[in-house]
């Protein structure tokens, strides 16, 4: 009954219920008064008729006798006379007397002199059955103003009431299928007008549900027709505005997510609103689950860091997670209002940053560490000549081989600092040519047998089976297998033997330099191609080294395609390979 479709039915109804009654009431009165006027006028016309046709000029015996003579305009109208006592004295209900006795207001009245119309009155008639009269009295005066006689005319108002009772059943049948009529339009009617309603109400509920795609069909112009229109438009522009606004959020997303900077950010309340996949690769978990405040601590970030910074732009901080090092950058962003709304973290792999800074300075120290010894060395040499030692010839012949000798050390070391600083700058330029490996390591053995016979070494080469062509600059590659040659004479004892031999892997030539050597440890043998590194740092130095030679032979590889490389067993020896690769090199490295 909540429903409007009730409500319209109930409403046209109980319009249609007050129109048929106030209609069928007002017909009825009118019709019954209608009736009632047209039988008075009969009634009087009647009593006129006696009245003169009977009455005037006629002397009271013959009063019946003419009466039954009057027939009367209408059915079912009696005509009486009655004296002035109204005793009936003529009477059309009988043919002779005993007339009639009627005991009727109206009579009375005009016993008084008036006429008037009675009504209602139930009295029985002339065959004992019981009816409604409807009656007139009229007074017939004397000269004298007496009253002589009274017409009494009465009529059955049983037909009239019949008639009336008809027409009020027929307005009642009238009535009854009206508003069964009236059921079946409002019904109709209601469906058409709720109809639109109930599809607009379920679009809206689907739309609330995210369905925007739906269109509502509009069966009419009217207002529900354009409110249907205007909702479809609603959801067209809803449908379009929602996969801008997705499509955006998708663009921002696979941007957020590709970045490689680690974004995280927090709402004013502290709460992580995003963290996309660098942040968490960066900060090595899976999940990132944890408010501001936590994260903080989490990390042991600097205690400077509010959530809300005031006006302060940004602030960074770095803070290590496990073995990586991270630049957090804080920064706040504010509601149109300038509110603050909380807090971007951009999070920056900072480790080989910051490993290549610590190499920096590593390096600055070491050459500075290597040039001042053989600078120390000299300058006290040349201060005791100077004071004095340069008189005697023999010693001062000795100490200048010294300062000649670190100027050499010195000039070395510039040298390969010179050549390392080319291969960082890109300015090496390679002279490749094919050369045949066999016969250029029988060269290197000939050439490098006598200081391995000067310290017992035996020193072989084992030519291959084939003819080994690699592409490489002559003396560069000369400066490689020399550096590895010489590193396996230096690092190995006296009757240590040095292998030489060439293999192949897939697309590589392999030469490998073995020796019985010293022999490198596992935590020192991934550091022997770093610059400045030494296992034994005096020894080295005794040797002539300068730490550099492997960081150049690696180099030089590299810039001809190729890799170095070194197993080795502490105490055992060491097999040093070179690879070679079986193509020619793409040139690389261009002369600037
Ligand atoms: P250096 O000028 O000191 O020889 P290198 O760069 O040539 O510098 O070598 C670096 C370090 O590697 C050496 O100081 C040495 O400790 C180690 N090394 C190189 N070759 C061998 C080898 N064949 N056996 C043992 N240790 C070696």
């Amino acid at each position: 009954m909540r429903s409007i479709k009730w409500k319209l039915i109930i409403m046209y109804l109980g319009l249609v219920l007050i129109v048929m009654i106030v209609s069928g009431s007002y017909i009825l009165l009118s019709l019954r008064n209608i009736e009632i006027e047209k039988s008075r006028k009969e009634l009087e016309l009647y009593a006129d008729k006696i009245n003169i046709q009977v009455i005037e000029d006629n002397d009271a015996e013959r009063f019946q006798e003419n009466l039954l003579r009057t027939g009367p305009d209408a059915v079912g109208i009696h005509g009486n006379i009655l004296d002035a006592n109204g005793d009936t004295i003529a009477s059309t209900s009988t043919l002779e007397g005993p007339y009639p006795v009627y005991n009727d207001q109206a009579i009375i009245a005009a016993m008084y002199g008036m006429s008037s119309f009675s009504s209602g009155k139930k009295s029985t008639d002339s065959f004992a059955l019981l009816k409604e009269w409807m009656s007139y009295a009229t007074p017939i005066k004397g000269e004298d103003d007496k009253v002589n006689y009274i017409i009494y005319t009465r009529l059955d108002a049983g037909d009239m009431r019949a008639s009336l009772d008809q027409t009020t059943k027929i307005i009642i049948i009238a009535v009854a299928i009206s508003l069964f009529l009236a059921v079946i339009m409002g019904y109709v009617f209601a469906q058409t007008l709720t109809g639109p309603i109930l599809a607009l109400t379920r679009g809206a509920k689907n739309m609330a549900e995210g369905n925007f795609e739906q269109s509502l069909k509009v069966r009419s112009s009217d207002e529900i027709g354009q409110l249907t229109s205007s909702f479809n438009y609603m959801a067209s522009e809803l449908t379009k505005n929602m996969s801008e606004i997705s499509k955006e959020k998708n663009r921002l997303e696979i941007l957020l997510h590709n970045m490689s900077d680690g974004v995280i950010s927090f709402n004013k309340d502290g709460e992580l609103m995003l963290a996309n996949t660098a942040a968490l690769e960066m900060l090595e978990v899976d999940k990132i689950d944890m408010d501001f405040s936590t994260f903080i601590r989490e990390y042991d970030i600097n205690s400077a860091v509010y959530l809300d910074m005031g006006n302060e732009p940004s602030k960074k901080v770095t803070f290590p997670v496990g073995k990586q090092f991270i630049n957090a950058n804080f920064t706040p962003y504010y509601s149109v209002a300038g509110q603050i709304e909380g807090l971007v973290v951009v999070l920056q792999d900072i480790t080989e940053q910051k490993k290549l800074d610590d190499m920096r300075k590593e390096f600055v120290a070491n050459v500075s560490h290597e040039l001042r010894t053989p600078l120390t060395t000299v300058k006290s040499y040349t201060e005791t000549l100077m004071d004095g030692a340069i008189e005697d010839r023999e010693i001062a012949m000795e100490f200048l081989g010294i300062i000649d000798g670190e100027a050499d050390r010195m000039a070395f070391l510039v040298r390969d600092l010179l050549q390392l600083s080319r291969f960082d700058n890109k300015q090496v330029h390679l002279d490749i040519t094919q050369i045949e490996m066999n016969e250029f390591l029988l060269l290197t053995v000939k050439q490098n047998k006598i200081h391995a016979e000067a310290k017992r070494q035996v020193l072989s080469f084992e030519p291959y089976s084939e003819n080994v062509v690699i592409y490489g600059d002559r003396d560069r590659v000369g400066q490689v297998v020399n550096n590895i040659v010489t590193n396996a004479m230096k690092y190995s004892l006296e009757q240590a033997v040095i292998k030489i031999y060439i293999s192949e892997e897939d697309s590589y030539f392999k030469i490998s330099v073995k020796d019985t050597g010293m022999g490198i440890s596992r935590e020192d043998l991934p550091r022997i191609f770093e610059r400045f590194y030494r296992v034994d740092k005096a020894r080295s130095r005794a040797m002539g080294g300068t730490g550099l030679g492997l960081a150049i032979a690696k180099e030089i590889m590299e810039s001809h395609g190729g890799r170095l490389t070194a197993e080795s067993e502490y105490g055992k020896g060491t097999v040093m390979t070179m690879w070679f690769p079986k193509e020619p090199p793409k040139p690389q490295i261009q002369e600037v």
